[in-house]
């Protein structure tokens, strides 16, 4: 199988680092397409292509495509692609959002090629190539979108491919993806953002609260030291889901801000055991 990845950052270049671990057994090439000369040579060096070319032209002899540029170029990707694209081909991507990008590329992909959405729910602060690793996914979700125009042979192609780099596959309808990602991802960068800047902005006390900032602050906060432009692309695109997810939110701190008015310890204990619960129900009592 011959797979092809477009833009070798944080999460394509982790792709072929594990594609390549596994390219003996699944008798797989891969080669990277990415926009910099330097950039071949970096993902040869770490052994995370097998090829490499800057011609988007080079998609022609394979199977699978996976689109690892940012949001908002996945679309402009996908159209260059497109000619080059031999029969049966499947393309997919990585993208943060999945509704727009999978409306569009699903009008788009001419007969007998194949679109199918994805998004690994893996990732760190740092980006770029330096910063991919061949077991970024090893454990993680990797969710792959489903409509009623989605081919279930390329689903499940697909689904084959990203179990053997080691994610659990979740297949999703993109709505739902969307919203799922804006109340677990989106929504923590939201916040912790906010939470930043309410600290940065404070007329008394600011740089008391930065010095003593210590582990609670910076757990919480750690997304937002992520890179910005990845922010606003998130926010862009999926700005239906974040905006109703921000309104829930709200919702439940103004909950919070009014049994701590009143000084009603036993409805703020209700409230802090029932998150301790849940939170504890998915990462234990870490
Ligand atoms: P990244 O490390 O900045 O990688 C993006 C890559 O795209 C870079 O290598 C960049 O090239 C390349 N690129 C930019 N314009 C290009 C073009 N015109 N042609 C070819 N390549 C181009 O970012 P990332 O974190 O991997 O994000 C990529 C995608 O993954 C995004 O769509 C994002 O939503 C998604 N995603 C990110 C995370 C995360 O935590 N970071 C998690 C899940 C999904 P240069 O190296 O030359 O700049």
């Amino acid at each position: 199988m011959n797979i092809a990845i477009v833009g070798l950052g944080l999460i394509g270049g982790s792709i072929g680092l594990r594609l390549k671990l596994k390219a003996e057994s699944l008798k797989l090439k891969v080669i990277g397409i990415p926009r910099r000369d330097e950039t071949i040579e970096q993902a040869k060096e770490r052994g995370a292509i097998d090829e490499g070319s800057l011609n988007i032209s080079s998609v022609s002899d394979s199977d699978i495509v996976f689109i690892c540029t940012p949001i908002n170029l996945i679309i402009p990707k996908l159209k260059e692609i497109i000619p080059h694209l031999k029969k049966g081909a499947i393309v997919t991507d990585v993208g943060s959002s999945k509704s727009e990008i999978v409306k569009e590329a699903q009008i788009l992909m001419p007969k007998g090629t194949y679109f199918v959405g994805g998004h690994p729910m893996a990732g760190k602060e740092k980006v770029k190539l330096e910063a991919a690793e061949a077991d970024l996914f090893q454990g993680a979700a990797w969710i792959l979108t489903q409509t009623s125009k989605t081919s279930k042979k390329a689903l499940e192609t697909l689904q084959n491919l990203i179990s053997d780099m080691g994610a659990d596959v979740l297949v999703l309808d993109p709505k739902l993806h969307d919203l799922t990602v804006a109340g677990i991802s989106h929504m923590p960068l939201a916040l912790a953002v906010a939470l930043v800047n309410t600290v940065s902005e404070a007329k008394e006390g600011k740089d008391e609260m930065l010095k003593c900032a210590s582990s609670g602050f910076r757990d919480t906060t750690r997304v937002a030291s992520g890179d910005p432009e990845l922010g606003v692309d998130i926010f862009v695109t999926n700005k239906k889901a974040v905006l109703s997810q921000i309104k829930a939110f709200k919702s439940s701190l103004s909950n919070l801000e009014k049994v701590i008015k009143e000084g009603n310890s036993e409805q703020i204990s209700a409230l802090m055991k029932k998150a301790k619960e849940v939170r504890d129900s998915i990462y234990g009592q870490s």
